[in-house]
């Protein structure tokens, strides 16, 4: 007799067949280890977090380059990696939103600056890849060259398209491009530098058929017209080409321009800087609160519905479902879970108030899915398992703070600390960040313009609390190459649990099949490298 009073199959000398180990297996009633609701139970097993538990193995039958990391973030919006980058001064200007998303991630631009510097940050982003650029910078014939120049220091390029009123919509009279201006005086009129017999392409072409001119004719641009010979549209030969390096890119279907994401606070005046973001072209609003569940955002979330309906918000932080329960009501698009897991934060032992990361994203998460309303698990991720277990708990995505600080594109300079080339990071909620000090060309801290300060303190507030410390984090290289090692970490990750996307990883989670098992202290030790007198660590090669 077995455990759980069955016949245990006949014992026998030969070799185990197929179906005798079927039969031996299914003695158990259940799989080996644990459901992931048996390793939840917190009243049995207590908060939980990454380090806690493992995912058991499951079987292979497929590459691990085939497994999809495609996640739906908001209600709608789709990804193909399920990376964001955190809100922070020290992590998310343009430049990390804009390689974020070109590996199919998202980066939410920070808010510890005036409202049109994060509107020029999120104009760059959604600038820099495009289909029909359908509102294309043109100049008119009297303008100068160094009009071009001021255009091309300000958003990048300086391919213009030359019209009669200056503007999209005029009569296209030519084009102004870098090596017309390259060697000009500033003041020399647009009409003596501008090429005019041009290759041109009519309105109503498919993007398809607009690329294979591209293409076919060498150019760098394509001047869309209509059948009167106005403007319409410009098509850029860069375009192609990102097109075809970042397959993975995260982008608006309709105009293959990059997701942007930007956070702001609950207050008044944010109102005014989500009109001036909304303008630069933000698909992705993140409220961004310590703590989620209060009047504030719920009638910020509100009013955002009503104001720009097309405006996906993403609300938080929570961490119980309570919290989670008033912001889907509100209308939230996504959920950010996590209250004093990240890596420079003091809130939990400060506040007393936050709970341990992995009961958090599990709890928040399976209340969240049965409103189709996805979750992003904010916090605590220092390594491609600490990713796999959020999705496994029902994350849809991860927000990374520290691991992407210290990267080519997180903003600040590398300096030494102790011989290690390193940059600062520092929690919005540390005082440096409050008094917006130390960061490099920082302007001096006022309460209007200071999100640090807004999303920990009241006004009324005489004496700052610190929830976050200032530090500095090992030079981690750039994205371009860090994003694509999480990437396919994480596909070998999902491929040893036996499953094919993340959708199969969370289906086999809410129905038993991914088993897990609790670690012990002593397992956790075990788990990590040990008994070596010294060794190196190299991530990827
Ligand atoms: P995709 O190639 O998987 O993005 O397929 P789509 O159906 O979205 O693309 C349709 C056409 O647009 C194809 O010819 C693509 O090469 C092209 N395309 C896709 N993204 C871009 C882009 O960002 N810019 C330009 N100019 N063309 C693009
Ligand atoms: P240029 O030759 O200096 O114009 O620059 P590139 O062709 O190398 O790059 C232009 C990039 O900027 C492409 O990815 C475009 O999609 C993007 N872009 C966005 N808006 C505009 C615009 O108004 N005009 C031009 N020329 N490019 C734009
Ligand atoms: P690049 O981004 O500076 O390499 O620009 P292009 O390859 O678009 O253009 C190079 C030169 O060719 C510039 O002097 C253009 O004005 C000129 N040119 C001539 N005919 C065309 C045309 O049909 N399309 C484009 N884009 N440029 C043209
Ligand atoms: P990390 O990825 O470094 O572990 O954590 C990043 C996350 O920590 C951010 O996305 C944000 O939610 C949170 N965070 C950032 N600054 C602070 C802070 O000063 N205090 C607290 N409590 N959380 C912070």
């Amino acid at each position: 007799m077995s455990a759980n009073g069955t016949t245990t199959p006949a014992r026998s000398a030969e070799p185990l067949n197929a179906a005798d180990a079927v039969a031996y297996l299914n003695e158990y009633k259940r799989g080996d280890g644990l459901s992931l609701s048996e390793l939840m139970d917190s009243r049995k097993n207590g908060g939980l977090t990454y380090n806690d538990f493992l995912m058991l193995p499951g079987h292979i039958n497929f590459a691990a380059h085939e497994v999809s990391l495609q996640v739906r973030v908001t209600r709608n919006i789709l990804l193909n990696a399920p990376f964001l980058s955190s809100p922070m001064d020290t992590v998310t200007e343009d430049r990390m939103a804009i390689a974020m998303a070109l590996h199919g991630g998202l980066g939410i631009i920070h808010h510890n600056c005036t409202a049109e510097e994060q509107a020029a940050m999120v104009r760059k982003v959604k600038k820099y890849e495009n289909g029909f650029i359908s509102d294309p910078v043109c100049l008119g014939p009297d303008a100068v060259v160094g009009d071009v120049l001021s255009v091309k220091e300000r958003l990048g390029f300086c391919g213009v398209p030359i019209t009669a009123t200056g503007k999209i919509g005029g009569k296209f009279l030519g084009l102004v491009t870098g090596r017309d201006v390259q060697f000009c005086k500033a003041d020399l009129p647009l009409k003596d530098v501008m090429t005019t017999d041009v290759v041109t392409g009519n309105a109503g072409l498919t993007l398809e058929q607009a690329n294979t001119i591209i293409r076919e004719s060498k150019k760098g641009k394509l001047p869309i017209l209509d059948a009167a010979g106005n403007l319409v549209s410009l098509v850029a030969r860069s375009d192609l080409l990102k097109n075809q390096n970042f397959p993975l890119a995260s982008k608006v279907p309709s105009s293959k321009q990059l997701y942007c994401g930007a956070a702001i606070g609950t207050r008044p005046g944010d109102r005014d800087r989500l009109a001036l973001l909304v303008e630069a072209g933000l698909d992705v609003v993140v409220l961004d609160s310590s703590q989620g569940n209060s009047m504030y955002m719920i009638e910020f979330i509100q009013w955002i519905k009503k104001t720009f309906p097309g405006l996906e918000v993403i609300a938080g932080n929570v961490v119980t479902r309570e919290q989670a329960a008033q912001l889907i009501v509100a209308g939230a698009d996504g959920l950010r879970i996590g209250m004093g897991s990240g890596s420079i934060c003091i809130t939990q032992e400060v506040m007393a108030v936050g709970r341990p990361q992995g009961t958090a994203v599990h709890a928040v998460s399976e209340f969240a899915s049965r409103f189709g309303v996805p979750t992003i698990a904010d916090g605590g991720i220092g390594n491609i398992g600490h990713i796999a277990k959020a999705l496994s708990l029902g994350a849809s995505a991860v927000m990374m703070g520290g691991m992407l600080a210290g990267t080519t594109e997180s903003p600040g300079e590398y300096f030494y600390h102790e011989g290690k080339r390193v940059k600062l990071y520092r929690g919005m909620g540390s005082i440096e960040a409050m008094e917006h000090t130390q960061k490099p060309g920082s302007k001096p801290n006022t309460a209007a313009n200071n999100a640090a300060t807004a999303r920990y303190f009241s006004e009324g507030d005489t004496v700052k609390v610190a929830q976050g410390v200032s530090g500095d984090v090992a030079d981690k290289g750039s994205v371009h190459k860090f994003a694509p090692y999480l990437y396919t970490g994480l596909q070998h990750s999902l491929q040893d649990s036996g499953v094919r996307s993340v959708t199969a990883l969370q289906e086999g989670c809410r129905d038993g099949s991914v088993r897990f098992e609790l670690r012990t202290a002593s397992a956790q030790l075990e788990g990590g490298v040990h008994g070596l007198n010294s060794y190196t660590k190299r991530l990827f090669a």
